[in-house]
């Protein structure tokens, strides 16, 4: 049995993995400001006695005698992370920096949820972990993208300047239950919207091209991650290679949900990637790891789950 850390736990992805580290017998802090992540989120897990909850910011220090982290701290949809970008830096580099000085001092493993938005609006294609990316400094969505970045230059650093156990993973467009119904991410916008009948809002043209990972194969690559040996340090690209453009995925969950919704236009975001599509073969080689739920299981899970939500309110 380990002691886990996990920062940002009770987020979308974050509760997720909490709920399986417990169902493999380990002992899980949670650790969470609650900025978009839910108590609702891991309420089910309150009774397990292995299981702690900590109200915190990583953005200050925090420390505990842990095995293993695992970093998610950070808002994930555009709309979150914009909304206070200057925090959104905060928390990825100050996050990292509270992180690995506590794997330093506790000799733990740490793992970064990095992302694919390291790659920015991509001129390779698909994106292979060699690739530096293509990402504008300046612009809205910086603060996330280059928040990430300096966070996995962080992570190389601490490994290489002082010898921390580090796993970096670029996670792609991730989605499954326990999104918020308002996370503005596409998958949960569009569920949401067709649900309740209301316009399904495509971004520019829908011709920008998306891969979607359902939550449960996220769980399993970062997870195996965790447990390579010490040479792997990564960066890995954990994703769906399925790829399909945004107008194809409003069909689909319009089908999927007998929705009479119609589609409408807005503008596109600005620097919002064209493209994305993860190489996972090194994934496949040192994690033997690949993807087995494609899109229509998963939103069919998914959208089970949002009508359920809806009942609620
Ligand atoms: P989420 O917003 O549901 O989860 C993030 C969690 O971090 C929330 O619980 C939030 O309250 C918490 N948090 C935010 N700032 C914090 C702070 N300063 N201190 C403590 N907790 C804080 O998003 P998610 O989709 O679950 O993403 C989790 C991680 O995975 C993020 O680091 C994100 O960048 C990364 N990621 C997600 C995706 C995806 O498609 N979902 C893709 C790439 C990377
Ligand atoms: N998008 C859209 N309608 C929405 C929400 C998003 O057309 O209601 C588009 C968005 O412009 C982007 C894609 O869907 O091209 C994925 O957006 P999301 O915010 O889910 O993730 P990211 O851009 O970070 O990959």
């Amino acid at each position: 049995m380990k002691r886990i850390l996990v920062t940002g736990g009770a987020g979308f992805i974050g509760s997720h993995l909490c709920e399986y580290l417990l169902g493999q017998g380990h002992e899980v802090i949670c650790l969470d400001n609650y900025f978009t992540g839910r108590k609702a989120n891991i309420v089910h897990l309150l009774s397990n006695p292995y299981f702690e909850l900590v109200r915190h910011d990583v953005t200050t220090p925090y420390f505990a005698e842990v095995d293993e982290i695992y970093n998610l701290a950070c808002p994930a949809s555009p709309v979150h992370y914009q909304y206070n970008p200057i925090k959104t830096v905060k928390t990825s580099v100050m996050g990292a920096i509270n992180m690995l000085g506590l794997a330093k001092r506790v000799k733990a493993k740490v793992l970064q949820a990095s992302t694919s938005e390291v790659y920015g609006d991509p001129a390779v294609h698909p994106q292979v972990e060699a690739y530096w990316g293509n990402v504008n400094p300046i612009g809205l969505r910086s603060c996330y993208d280059e928040g990430k970045r300096c966070a996995e230059t962080l992570f190389m650093d601490y490994h290489r300047q002082n010898g921390v156990r580090i796993k970096i993973i670029r996670i792609f467009n991730t989605y499954g239950p326990r999104m918020l119904m308002n996370d503005g991410r596409v998958v949960s916008n569009f569920i949401v919207q067709a649900l309740k009948g209301e316009d399904i809002t495509i971004y520019g043209d829908g011709s920008q091209t998306r891969s979607f990972q359902y939550i449960d194969d996220l769980v399993a690559g970062m997870t195996r991650m965790m447990a390579t040996d010490e040479s792997f340090i990564g960066p890995v690209n954990i994703g769906n290679p399925h790829e399909f453009t945004i107008l194809e995925l409003a069909e689909k969950v319009i089908a999927m949900t007998g929705s009479a919704s119609k589609l409408i236009r807005k503008p596109l975001p600005s620097d919002d990637p064209t493209q994305r599509r993860p190489d996972i073969r090194l994934a496949k080689e040192r994690l033997d790891w690949e993807p087995h739920i494609q899109l229509e299981e998963g939103l069919k899970k998914t959208i089970a789950y949002f009508e359920q939500q809806l009942k609620t309110i």
